[in-house]
């Protein structure tokens, strides 16, 4: 029987050969009855880089990013400054047709679910929820510059109120409470305001606070504490005893756009006998609308977990929460994503169902180093972050569980896919450095003179700045030196993996001659290859290359530098600039997840030949009858499929009939 639907389920940066093995070990049953069931390629591989949005838009369009446009985290505008980068989440860059779009040519619908780049939506018939950033909420779109504000949320991000002192913590003063209606019956009360913070919120939103009334209900200590909206505790927001989350609170809140219902948890992190040491955390304030297309299929979706736009990683690292707390706000994501997803999946009409979740790829961009155990600092750490590795796939497995459940298993082909994976944080190396020492790139004297009277420069970035540099902008490479001198520059580094050439007639600033263009892509090159990192004594650059060479590596286009490279994978953060073989530590590997299975796909085989994310287009479109997107350069993967002659038979059986039937009516009698 021929599938007549496709589910795509990606995890960004999931390793793939742990997925396997933990679903093997019976950590994942969903994915374990997939891979009894199905094909699984092993040797699956990232484009390059190895980094979020080219992948998921490859994942999409079944076209390289020679062809769609999006060559990495963030794009580079030929023209524009070579320090000017726009993050490249906005549906608008790409060049490519989504799967998504081509079905339409034929009446067929998709649902597209937290979908990197796919927003805003360009599809006309269906369902889409979320796609602006990584998390339904969170907002990467071209204005927002990825390293002076990130990104943007809405309605904001988290908060932590406390009597201590904690980075970014809200002061609460806490002291007896006065004047309070409808107050529970106690031995001691005290009260605290609590002012809302809307940490990088995408709309303003009017100043509000909230009313902490800490009780002691028989005293014998504080032992709880109500919010409230006002000084009236008839109806509290949220009432936790010590490790309580609260109910979902939902409030309307005034913004720049108009009125927006949001939601939130509150958890009660600290409270002292003595009223005098409390600790309240807010979850980010998640918007109920504003995410769905058509406009208003938000109210549809169910309140259950939340559409955060993160879901605390950042808290953790700054030492608000302790991993069982983030944990907990782990379920609560995929709560939310696998509630909304299954009601579509389960009420409206798809022929294609395409969806990404984030988890691992925070998950191991915040602790992969403790759950190596190549890595770790002791077995004791690594025990903790394994089980809570661990922990995360299992919740992925319910996730995946939930939304395949509302389809047919009869009728549908199933994709579990991922972007790329991830290894171990290791040293930093700096093109930067590279290019300054090779005397390609100069810094105004002024600014240098400066900064040697300051801290002596050592060539290295500060730890804070070495996993910035996977994506960071030239700002981010150069944050010890100053202020680049573009009149004496040749070269720059920019992004994940590319050298720019500041070429005359083409760059602002541009002083190289066209006809020295490839001299300096040389000179480049040979400057690269040519660094050993004092530290080790290893050259940690493994690949350079000119742009011209860039199609044999499927990119290129506007959007590629002048000199691409990769580095050693000893060397630099989880994944990014990484070639997508790159393996490191006792885990870690940036290979891809291919999982195929449903009608049409062999059961229970493991399939050795190379598997690239251009290919999981066609193999779909293949599978499904559906119409290939216009740019589509991928293969079909025929080695997944029960019967790759099957189409070829059908076609020849059709081809004797109607033959047939031609000839029975070219002897039919006139009359
Ligand atoms: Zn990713």
């Amino acid at each position: 029987m021929a599938a007549k639907k496709v589910m795509v389920i990606g995890l960004d940066a999931a390793i793939a050969p742990n997925v396997y093995k933990y679903a093997r070990e019976g950590h994942m049953p969903r994915v374990k009855h997939l891979l009894e069931n199905g094909v699984c390629g092993i040797n699956s591989y990232p484009p390059f880089p190895s980094i979020t949005p080219p992948s998921w838009t490859t994942l999409a369009t079944g076209a390289t990013s020679a062809s769609h446009g999006v060559p990495c985290f963030n794009v580079h505008i030929p023209g524009t400054g070579l320090d000017d980068m726009d993050q490249a989440f906005d549906s608008t860059l790409v060049q490519a047709e989504f799967i998504w779009e081509a079905a339409e040519r034929v009446g067929r619908k998709a649902i597209v679910v937290n979908y990197p780049t796919s927003w805003p939506p360009r599809m006309k018939m269906g369902h889409q929820i979320a796609g602006a950033g990584l998390s339904p909420n969170e907002y990467r779109s071209r204005d927002v510059k990825q390293w002076e504000e990130g990104f943007k949320a809405s309605l904001a991000y988290d908060q932590l109120w406390t009597t201590g002192i904690r980075v970014l913590g809200t002061d609460l003063d806490v002291e007896p409470a006065k004047g309070w209606k409808n107050a529970p019956k106690a031995a001691k009360l005290l009260e605290a305001k609590m002012p809302l913070e809307y940490r990088r919120a995408k709309d303003k939103v009017k100043d509000r606070s909230w009313y902490a009334l800490i009780v002691d209900s028989e005293g014998k200590g504080f032992d709880r504490v109500l919010v409230c909206a006002s000084k009236d505790a008839a109806a509290p927001l949220a009432e936790m005893r010590l490790g309580q989350w609260s109910e979902t609170v939902v409030q309307e809140f005034d913004t720049a756009i108009g009125a927006m219902p949001a939601a939130c948890k509150l958890k009660l992190l600290e409270l002292s006998a003595s009223g005098e040491d409390v600790t309240i955390y807010r979850t980010p304030l998640a918007a109920l609308k504003g995410w769905g297309f058509p406009a208003g299929v938000e109210a549809e979706i169910p309140l259950k977990g939340l559409p955060m736009p993160y879901p605390g990683y950042l808290a953790y690292r700054m030492g608000w929460l302790d991993l069982p707390t983030l944990e907990e706000m782990m379920e609560m994501h995929h709560e939310w994503l696998a509630e909304a997803a299954h009601h579509l999946v389960a009420n409206k009409e798809w022929d294609i169902y395409y969806m990404h979740v984030h988890t691992p790829d925070w998950v191991y961009h915040t602790y992969i180093n403790s759950a190596d155990r190549a890595t770790a600092e002791n077995e004791e750490t690594w025990r903790r972050f394994h089980a809570a590795e661990i922990n995360m796939y299992r919740s992925l497995d319910r996730l995946i569980a939930r939304i395949q459940s509302g389809a047919d298993e009869n009728e549908t082909v199933f994709l579990i896919t991922s972007d790329h994976g991830a290894k171990p944080v290791g040293p930093n190396v700096n093109p930067g450095t590279i290019l300054l020492n090779a005397g390609l790139v100069a810094f105004k004297p002024e600014r240098q003179k400066a900064e040697e009277e300051g801290e002596e420069f050592s060539g290295q970035f500060k730890w804070e700045k070495q996993e910035t540099h996977a994506t960071g902008t030239l700002a981010a490479k150069f944050e010890r030196l100053g202020e680049i001198d573009w009149s004496k520059t040749k070269a720059v580094p920019n992004r994940s993996c590319f050298i720019y050439v500041n070429l005359k007639g083409r760059d602002p600033h541009g002083i190289v001659d066209p006809k020295e263009y490839e001299k300096v892509q040389e000179e480049i090159i040979a400057a690269l290859y040519n660094y050993t990192d004092p530290k080790t004594g290893l050259k940690p650059i493994q690949f350079a290359i000119k742009v011209q060479d860039a199609r044999f590596f499927d990119m290129g286009g506007d959007g590629c530098g002048d000199v691409i490279y990769a580095p050693h994978p000893h060397y630099q953060g989880p994944h990014g600039g990484l070639l997508g073989s790159a393996r490191a530590g006792e885990m870690g590997d940036v290979r891809t997840i291919f999982l195929l299975s449903g009608p049409g796909v062999k059961r229970g085989e493991t399939i050795e030949r190379t598997v690239w994310l251009k290919d999981v287009v066609p193999t779909l479109c293949y599978l499904a009858d559906l119409p290939y997107p216009a740019q589509c350069e991928g293969a079909i993967v025929f080695q997944a499929l029960e019967d790759p002659d099957m189409k070829v038979r059908e076609c020849e059986t059709i081809k004797r009939r109607y033959e047939k039937m031609r000839k029975s009516l070219d002897r039919a009698p006139m009359c």
